[in-house]
C-alpha cells in the first residue's frame, strides 16, 4: 500500500493521475500484465474526450448507459438476423457473491470487463476469455442489508483516467485503481448509522463523481453528491426535498420547495432519493437526476394537508459544477404510491410534429411515458404505457396527471387497488433506445396492489416507514383467489415509439418483473427474463430470432463490446430484487431450482458449454405442531408483515431468494428462533439484531405464525395431490 500510495503522490506531482497512466510503466502486478496482454496499454484510461466521443471506439462500453445520453444503444452490427442462429456461448463466470439479484451493467474498456454484483463486489475479467484479473471486495457489514429496499445489489462501476468508483451498499464511494483491484480513496457518503443505501452506478462528469442513494422506504431525506475524482473532496451536494424550515434553506430551490410541504415532514425524511438515473448533455451542460418516491409513501402521514412535495418523484436538471438548480418536471405531484421518477432517462434528438426537439425522455412507475424538451423541461407529450387506475391521462395544458377520485387511499381513509403498484409498470431495469427504428425498447409489468391506509403509523428504526398496511394489504391464503390474482399477473418487453406514444410490439411474458434492455445497429433486441431465458428479437417487429435458457432468472440489462473484430453479448444473471423478494406468492412461478450468480458472454460461433444447474434446493424440515390460539397468530401474522414480509416475501412465502421461513430448521428451536431474530445470529449474511424493536413475545408470535403457514401449506400442497391423483385415475 505504502508503494501505492508513494506512486500516487508522484503521479499528482507530475500533472494528475491522467499525466502518470499514460506513461504506460511496466506491469506492476500479474493482473496489471494481463490487462495489457488482454488489449489495455493503462486501464480504463477514460476521460471526458473519450466518452463525448463514444461513437468512434464503439467496441467500448465506457459509462453506465454506453453514452452520456444514456440510449443502451450499441453501433455494432456485427451479429443481425442473418448469421445470429451461430451466436453460442464464449464464456461464464461465477460471480463470488450471495444468490441475491444482480443488476449490473458491465463495463468494458480496451479488452477488459468491469463488473460489479451483489453485496457492491467488484471483478475485473479478460473481456475475450472470463478469466478473472483482479476482485474488490469492499467489505459490506451483512447488517446494512436491513437499508437496502430491494435486495442488496449493484449496478456497477464509473471509469475515469485509471480508476473505477463504486458505490457501496453502505454509503461509500470508492475509487479504485482499474489495473490493480486496490482502492485509491473512500469517502463515506452518508451519516453512519442512517439507513441510506448506495446501489446505483456513479457518473463522472468534468472530473467529478456523481453519486445519490437509497432509503424512501425508509424515511430519509434524498440528496446528490459530487465528489473530485482525483481526491475524493466533495465540490457541492444538492438535497431533493427541503429540510427543517426554521434553519437556512440550502439553496433557492429548496425555499420555494418548501413553499410545497405541509407538516413536519423533515421529521419523517421526506424522500426524494437518487437512488439510480442520471443523463448528461455536454452541449447544454446540463445533468439530469431522476428522484424517487416521498417518504413515508402515504402523503396523509408525510404532508397532511397535501401539496406537491418537490422534488420528490420529478426530473430534475442541475448544473455539473454546481450542483445548481436549473430546472424540474414533476411526474407525479404530492405521490402516494412510492411513483418514483428515478427510472432510466434517455437523452435524444427527436423530430416531432416537423421540429427538430432535443428531448428527455422517461417510462417512470407511474405508467406514462414522457417526453420533454431537456433544455427548459417543458412536456412535449405523455402516452400511458400500460393500465393507469389511479389517473385518467396527462393533462397538457398543466402537465399534471387527471386524478381519479379513489387514488388517494391516505387522505381519503379507505383502501385502494392501484395498477400500477409500487413495484411500478416499470422500474429500474434499462431501457434501451434505437435510433435506427426510432423506437425505446422497455420491460413492462402488470400488476396491481392494494394501498391501506397505516392505522399505527409512528417512524420505526427497523421497519420499512411507508404510512401503507402490508399486513391488511397481504396476500390470501386461498389457493384459488390466489391463482386469479396470479392470472392477471403478467409482464412483456415493448418497443414503444416516442413520437407518436404508441406501441409498435410487444413480446409477452408470463412473468411481470424482468429484464433491461439493448438495442443494437444489428437491428437487434437484447432482453432477459424472469424465467431465465436469455434472448434476441428484431428490432422492428419483435420476432424471436435467438434464444438460451440460462438456468437464473435474469433482471440485469445485456450490453455489447468488440474484442478484436469479434463482437460479444454479456448479461449478468441472477434473481430478486424488491419483487422477488416481496411478493411471496406471486414471485414463485419465478423460483427455478436453482439462483446461480453468473455473467455470460455471447458471440458468433461460441461453443463453449452451458454451466451446470446451481446447487439444489435446501432440504424442507418438517414443521413443529400448530398449536398456537388464533389472537397468537393472527398477532405474528401482523408483526411478520410490518418487519419480516419485505424481505422474506409476503404470507411467509419465499420465491427462492431468501430462506423460505416455513421450511426453516430454526421453527423446532424456539430459543434460537428467538436469538435469530432479535440478537443477530446471522447479521453478517443480513439479518439484522431486531431485539431493539421486537421482543421475545413478538417474536414467538412471528414464529406461531410461521408455523401455522408451514401447516395451511402442507394441506394445500396435499389437496393438490389428492386432486390430481383423482385427475389420473
Ligand atoms: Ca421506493
Amino acid at each position: 500500500m505504502r508503494g501505492l500510495t508513494i506512486l500516487a503522490v508522484v503521479c499528482v506531482a507530475a500533472g494528475g493521475i491522467a499525466a502518470c497512466v499514460r506513461k504506460g510503466a511496466e506491469p506492476e502486478s500479474a493482473a496489471e500484465g494481463a490487462a495489457q496482454a488482454a488489449g489495455a496499454a493503462v486501464a480504463a484510461r477514460v476521460d471526458d474526450a473519450r466518452i463525448r466521443n463514444a461513437d468512434r471506439e464503439s467496441g467500448n462500453w465506457m459509462s453506465y448507459g454506453r453514452t452520456y445520453d444514456e440510449q443502451r444503444y450499441s453501433p455494432l452490427d456485427r451479429i443481425g438476423a442473418a448469421n445470429i442462429g451461430t451466436l453460442g456461448l464464449a464464456w461464464y463466470y461465477d460471480l463470488d457473491t450471495a444468490a441475491r439479484a444482480q443488476e449490473s451493467t458491465p463495463l468494458v474498456i480496451d479488452g477488459v470487463m468491469y463488473v460489479t454484483s451483489a453485496w457492491s463486489k467488484v471483478f475485473a475479467l479478460d473481456a475475450a476469455t472470463g478469466r478473472e484479473l483482479w476482485r474488490y471486495d469492499p467489505k459490506v457489514p451483512g447488517a446494512a442489508g436491513i437499508n437496502a429496499c430491494c435486495d442488496v445489489v449493484n449496478r456497477g462501476v464509473a471509469a475515469w483516467e485509471g480508476r473505477l468508483y463504486l458505490g457501496t451498499l453502505d454509503g461509500r464511494l470508492v475509487a479504485i485503481d482499474a489495473a490493480t483491484g486496490k482502492p485509491a480513496w473512500e469517502v463515506m457518503t452518508v451519516e453512519p448509522g442512517s439507513r441510506y443505501t448506495i446501489t446505483g452506478a456513479p457518473r463522472v462528469v468534468k472530473g467529478k463523481v456523481i453519486i445519490g442513494n437509497g432509503g424512501g422506504e425508509m424515511g430519509v431525506r434524498g440528496y446528490v453528491t459530487a465528489y473530485d475524482a482525483k481526491t475524493g473532496q466533495q465540490v457541492w451536494r444538492f438535497y431533493t426535498v427541503p429540510g427543517e424550515p426554521s434553519k437556512p434553506f440550502e439553496n433557492p430551490a429548496l425555499e420555494m420547495a418548501a413553499k410545497t410541504w405541509k407538516g413536519e415532514w423533515w421529521k419523517l425524511g421526506g424522500g426524494g432519493t437518487v437512488w439510480d438515473s442520471m443523463a448528461y448533455d455536454p452541449d447544454l451542460d446540463l445533468l439530469y437526476i431522476g428522484t424517487g418516491n416521498g417518504s413515508p409513501w402515504n402523503r396523509a402521514i408525510r404532508s397532511p394537508g397535501g401539496g406537491d412535495n418537490l422534488f420528490i418523484s420529478s426530473i430534475v436538471a442541475l448544473k455539473p459544477e454546481s450542483g445548481e438548480y436549473v430546472w424540474h418536471y414533476q411526474t407525479t405531484p404530492g405521490d402516494t404510491w412510492d411513483y418514483t421518477a428515478a427510472q432510466h432517462m434517455i437523452l435524444a434528438d427527436l423530430t416531432i410534429e416537423g421540429r427538430a426537439r432535443k428531448v428527455i425522455m422517461q417510462a417512470p412507475k407511474n405508467g406514462f411515458f414522457y417526453v420533454l424538451d431537456r433544455a427548459t423541461g417543458e412536456l412535449i407529450s405523455a402516452g400511458a404505457f400500460a393500465t393507469t387506475n389511479w389517473a385518467k391521462g396527462i393533462d397538457m395544458k398543466t402537465g399534471r396527471p387527471i386524478e381519479t377520485a379513489e387514488a388517494r387511499y391516505g387522505e381519503i381513509g379507505r383502501p385502494f387497488i392501484a395498477q400500477p403498484g409500487p413495484g411500478g409498470a416499470h422500474s429500474w431495469q434499462p431501457m434501451s433506445y434505437s435510433p435506427r427504428t426510432g423506437l425505446v425498447y422497455f420491460p413492462v409489468m402488470e400488476a396491481v396492489f392494494p394501498y391501506f391506509p397505516d392505522k399505527d403509523f409512528r417512524k420505526r428504526t427497523l421497519a420499512w416507514n411507508t404510512g401503507v398496511d402490508f399486513n391488511a394489504g397481504s396476500l390470501p391464503t386461498d389457493q384459488g383467489i390466489l391463482d386469479q390474482i396470479k392470472a392477471g399477473l403478467k409482464g412483456h418487453l415493448v418497443a414503444w415509439d416516442p413520437v407518436g406514444q404508441r406501441e409498435v410490439w410487444r413480446v409477452q411474458h408470463e412473468h411481470p418483473w424482468n429484464g433491461g434492455a439493448l438495442s443494437t445497429a444489428g437491428d437487434v433486441v437484447f432482453h432477459g427474463d424472469a424465467l431465465g431465458e436469455f434472448a434476441a428479437y428484431d428490432a422492428r417487429t419483435g420476432a424471436k430470432l435467438w434464444s438460451v435458457a440460462t438456468g437464473t432468472g435474469i433482471l440485469a440489462p445485456p450490453m455489447t463490446y468488440l474484442v478484436g473484430d469479434e463482437q460479444y453479448v454479456a448479461i449478468e444473471v441472477g434473481w430478486g430484487g424488491a419483487f422477488g423478494l416481496a411478493a411471496g406468492e406471486l414471485a414463485r412461478d419465478a423460483h427455478i431450482a436453482t439462483n446461480a450468480p453468473r455473467v455470460f458472454a455471447f458471440k458468433l460461433g461460441g461453443t463453449a458449454a452451458m454451466p451446470p444447474p446451481g446447487p439444489p434446493p435446501r432440504p424442507i424440515s418438517e414443521p413443529p405442531p400448530d398449536v398456537a390460539t388464533a389472537a397468537t397468530v393472527e398477532a405474528g401474522k401482523a408483526t411478520y408483515h410490518r418487519y419480516c414480509g419485505t424481505c422474506h416475501g409476503d404470507s411467509a412465502v419465499s420465491s427462492g431468494v431468501l430462506p423460505d421461513l416455513r421450511q426453516s430448521a430454526y421453527l423446532s428451536q424456539p430459543d434460537t428462533f428467538t436469538r435469530l431474530v432479535r440478537e443477530g445470529m446471522l447479521a453478517d449474511r443480513g439479518m439484522f439484531a431486531f431485539g431493539p424493536e421486537l421482543s421475545a413475545e413478538d417474536v414467538a408470535q412471528i414464529r406461531a405464525y410461521v408455523i401455522h403457514r408451514a401447516h395451511e401449506t402442507k394441506r394445500a400442497d396435499a389437496a393438490v395431490a389428492e386432486h390430481s391423483g383423482a385427475m389420473q385415475e
